[in-house]
């Protein structure tokens, strides 16, 4: 890659310096991480009971647990389902499993049975790893997968007895791996990760990550930080199964040597008890949360001495230029450094590093190290240039490899040059800075978490009384934006409003309950069948 902001056949090179990328063939992540120098002496501090893991610790354990798991018969290109809300456990579980060249997918802890069930039929894991809370969840998939309990706590004896449970991540951590452990060879081409994203276009899909992206990730999220020295302490409350948390805090951090003190769940009272009481320097949100420390402001300063707090990171989601005016005048001593990036990308795209860099009020920051980009007219697809809006093409040694097992959604999200249709609305200033100016894909955003318009539509249609639906998002303060229906009623039917919201209410996790219906003759589409979305967005905002 070049290096400094310019333009040449219609492709724009990151302003920011290349990053050698390790050239060896055999290479996993896990073994970049471990190899860099770790300046924090503690990796993980747990809030709630304040339990600390050294990166010493830390190590031991994923060499532990990944003996144990080759012990189980483990092996390379085997895929295991971490189905837990955030905890200093997390990280130990996706080290463990990528240092082997097994592929770890995670999953929502708040998705329904149906829809575990759904991406276990998918994934086909072997094995999954969930807390005591979960297996009963886990239960009613009835996929009948051999379970590793995440912390021993009780559980009911007949929850127990229908769960095959094998053992508990504790005892694998107990068993000290006699000599070194057995070591996979592990191609940087390997598949590490498998993330649910619904891309551009329909359901869910796996995003099937190699090592190598990640390594890329990694190196990026390292230099981010490195230009804000310091002995740094984050707050970890977004959720380590999305890209997001599973770049920052499972892996990204970890290089930079960074210690994070780590919520098992959001909750704004005890994030800002942690803050205060470990002197937190650095705070990554998505964009509800920021909004909500905005409103929320007065009554919080005067409770929480948040001095320490030095940069808050927010990224997942838009925000707005008078929410970062807001924030920066309610608490003037934090930087907000905007971040941007995909599942597909492995997290990266663009971001803001430094305090100049922030004052680009309204931009998501500069490409990132390693990245090209291109900005492409969605009607004609000619590629256009600086100040021009169109589809923001990617280029890096992040993105994905592809679509698991959808060779279909693979070739019409990457083209034959490696370019990544990311869907969204974009232009480059003269500067090289990004605005995100709108979604060209269907994807709806409910506080930064994913609702796949297409997956909602497909249950709509099964209901008795419903021929045709279409989802869309609905602008929100609070959420971004929110699931909203347009329905049209077989004949005779009376369906109320509150019915179809109860109907799906019963089937999906609570971030996709679709929370505002309009009953409407015919569903707008195009000659090929497509559903005019936008012609719907604009009918249900024109009143607003
Ligand atoms: P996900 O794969 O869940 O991370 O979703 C990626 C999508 O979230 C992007 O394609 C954007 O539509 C949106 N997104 C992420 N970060 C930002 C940001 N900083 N500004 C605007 N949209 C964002």
């Amino acid at each position: 890659p070049r290096s400094g902001f310019c333009i040449s056949n219609s492709v724009f090179y990151s302003k920011r310096k290349p990053i050698p990328f390790p050239q060896t063939d055999f290479l996993d992540v896990t073994t970049f991480i471990s190899s860099r120098p770790h300046h924090g002496k503690t990796a993980f501090i747990d809030a709630a009971t304040g339990r600390h893991l050294s990166f010493r610790d830390l190590w031991k354990a994923v060499d532990s647990v990944a003996t144990c798991l080759h012990d189980m018969g483990i092996r390379k290109g085997h895929v295991i389902l971490l189905l837990s809300p955030n905890s200093i456990f997390f990280p130990i579980v996706c080290l463990s499993v990528m240092s082997l060249g097994a592929v770890i997918t995670t999953s929502n802890p708040l998705s329904t049975p149906r829809e575990i069930a759904k991406q276990i039929a998918n994934s086909k894991p072997s094995l999954a790893f969930t807390t005591p809370e979960l297996v009963s969840k886990l239960n009613e998939t009835n996929s009948n997968l051999p379970l590793i309990l995440i912390d021993d706590e009780i559980i009911d004896a007949s929850t127990k007895t229908k769960a095959k449970i094998v053992t508990t991540l504790s005892e694998m951590v107990k068993n000290e791996p006699s000599g070194s452990r057995v070591r996979e060879q592990v191609n940087q081409d390997d598949t590490a990760t498998l993330l649910y994203s619904s891309g551009t276009t329909g359901e869910s899909k796996g995003v099937v990550s190699s090592h190598k992206n990640l390594i890329a990730m990694v190196q990026t999220v390292v230099e981010r930080f490195r230009l804000n020295e310091g002995d740094h302490k984050f707050v970890c409350t977004v959720p380590m199964f999305h890209i997001y948390g599973l770049a920052v805090f499972a892996t990204g951090i970890l290089a930079a040597g960074s210690t994070v003190i780590v919520l098992s769940k959001f909750d704004m009272g005890e994030m800002l008890s942690t803050i205060v009481k470990y002197r937190a320097t650095y705070l990554p949100l998505v964009p509800p949360i920021l909004v909500a420390l905005i409103n929320g402001a007065d009554q919080l300063r005067a409770r929480y001495d948040l001095s320490s707090l030095k940069f808050v990171i927010s990224g997942g989601a838009p925000l707005s230029k008078e929410a970062i005016e807001g924030f920066s005048e309610k608490y003037p001593g934090v930087t907000i450094l905007q971040a941007y990036g995909l599942t597909e990308s492995a997290g990266v795209g663009a971001s803001m590093d430094t305090l100049e860099e922030s004052r680009r009020y309204g931009t998501a920051g500069l490409l990132s190290p390693n990245t090209e980009a291109k900005i492409v007219d969605p009607e004609s697809g000619k590629a256009l240039l600086v100040n021009q809006t169109g589809e923001l093409w990617l280029r890096a040694p992040s993105v994905m490899k592809g679509y698991f097992r959808n060779a279909e959604a693979t070739s019409s999200t990457i083209d034959s040059e490696g370019w990544l249709r990311t869907g969204d609305l974009c232009y480059i200033d003269d500067d090289g800075f990004i605005f995100v100016v709108d979604r060209l894909k269907e994807l709806i955003k409910y506080k930064g978490y994913q609702v796949p318009p297409a997956e909602l539509e497909a249950l709509l249609l099964t209901h008795p009384e419903i021929s045709d639906a279409a989802v869309i998002p609905f602008p929100d303060k609070q959420a971004g934006q929110f699931p909203m229906a347009y329905v049209v009623r077989k004949a005779g039917s009376n369906l109320s409003e509150k019915a179809v919201m109860d109907f799906i209410a019963g089937l999906v996790a609570p971030y996709k309950r679709i929370r505002r219906v309009a009953f409407i003759a015919a569903i707008p589409r195009n000659p090929s069948g497509k559903i005019l979305r936008k012609d719907l967005i604009k009918l249900a905002t024109s009143k607003l």
